[in-house]
């Protein structure tokens, strides 16, 4: 159910309604916008006594039943757009957004160069995993705590805030020590325990869709994080496995469009690894931004022949410099800044 207060509240009506919520059996989860307050009240509707009463309190301006199976994700219980701030750097608003930075942070001469050129290029989040998600158990797995550390030197260096993976949940308070924003990969996508986890973390979380996921199962898997007393998430589409071989994965634009107007969250796209071809990026990157996506997380590397992983997909520092500058009018046209 979704409860919306009238406009300009006083906190002790609003901590009235939230009782009578929980009194109820719901679990409140309160999402608050310039003008009104809006509560989602989580619970099973078929075992507990309805809210429906709640309309009658003078506080309250309605009391809506949402119909979809993810309810705190869903546009129906929050009409704006939500915005994250991330140091600064507010993901889902006027302003889009660019995530860059190496596949994996390997050295600190790599990161440091990465990091001070994808600054200078307008890029305000640092990409870098220090925990990765490989294929085979033989290739490199990151560099751990030391590569975190690298991160948030970076990150004092450079002003950048950071993204970088959650792999475990037994990592998820040493990864969120670090980390501004909990990236959580496309093997992952699906693994509850570590969404909760990470939820719990309290720091914003973006999830990649899974390898073979549908929509609806993302938009549900989000709402693991925002159920679980997080209220920061994005969805970052990183392209599905299908038939094509040209391509590393089928990056779905169609899924901006579509998250628009299922949910209130930002969406990010990631042509990294949604071609697995540095040649393709740049046109992917323009095509995002048309479609109206958020933000973009980019793999840059100051020698991609020479990348510990995902090499044959990172752009190089003067590539993304070029491709921050082409993508100028494409921003502007989208009526971003
Ligand atoms: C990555 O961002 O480097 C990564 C491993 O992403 P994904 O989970 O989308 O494969
Ligand atoms: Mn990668």
């Amino acid at each position: 159910m979704i409860v919306v207060l009238k406009p300009n509240i006083a906190k002790k009506e609003e901590r009235a309604v939230l009782k009578e919520i929980r009194k109820l059996g719901y679990r409140p989860h309160v999402m608050r916008g310039v003008e009104r307050t809006v509560i989602g009240a989580i619970g099973d509707e078929r075992t507990h006594q309805t809210l429906e009463t709640l309309v009658s309190w003078p506080q309250v301006e309605s009391v809506t039943p949402i119909q979809k199976r993810y309810k705190l994700v869903s546009r129906d219980a929050h009409a704006a757009n939500s915005t994250i701030n991330v140091r600064g750097n507010v993901i889902g608003g006027k302003k889009f957004q660019v995530m860059a930075g190496p596949c994996s942070v390997e050295s600190e001469k790599q990161l440091m160069s990465t990091a001070e050129a994808v600054a200078k290029a307008g890029a305000t989040i640092l990409r870098g995993g220090a925990f990765k998600p490989r294929t085979s158990p033989y290739e490199f797995q990151g560099l751990g705590e030391r590569g975190l550390k690298l991160l948030d030197k970076a990150r004092r260096e450079t002003g950048l805030a950071v993204i970088t993976e959650l792999l475990s949940e037994q990592h998820a308070e040493l990864v969120a020590e670090y980390a501004d924003i909990l990236q959580i990969g496309t093997r992952n996508a699906q693994n509850f325990q570590l969404l909760i986890a990470a939820a719990k973390t309290g720091k914003p979380v973006l999830l990649k869709r899974g390898l073979s996921m549908r929509i609806e199962e993302w938009l549900l898997a989000g709402e693991y994080v925002l159920a679980n007393e997080n209220c920061g998430l994005m969805f970052c589409e990183r392209g599905v496995r299908t038939f094509e071989t040209y391509t590393r994965n089928t990056l779905d634009l169609s899924t901006i469009p579509i998250i628009k107007q299922e949910s209130h969250c930002p969406i990010v796209i990631d042509p990294s690894q949604g071609a697995g071809r540095a040649d393709l990026v740049a046109a992917m990157c323009k095509g995002a931004v048309a479609m109206g996506a958020d933000a973009l997380l980019i793999e840059v590397h100051p020698n991609p022949a020479e990348a510990w992983s995902d090499g044959a997909q990172q752009v190089s520092l003067e590539a993304f410099r070029r491709l921050m500058n082409d993508l100028r009018p494409f921003i502007a046209a989208a009526g971003r800044e």
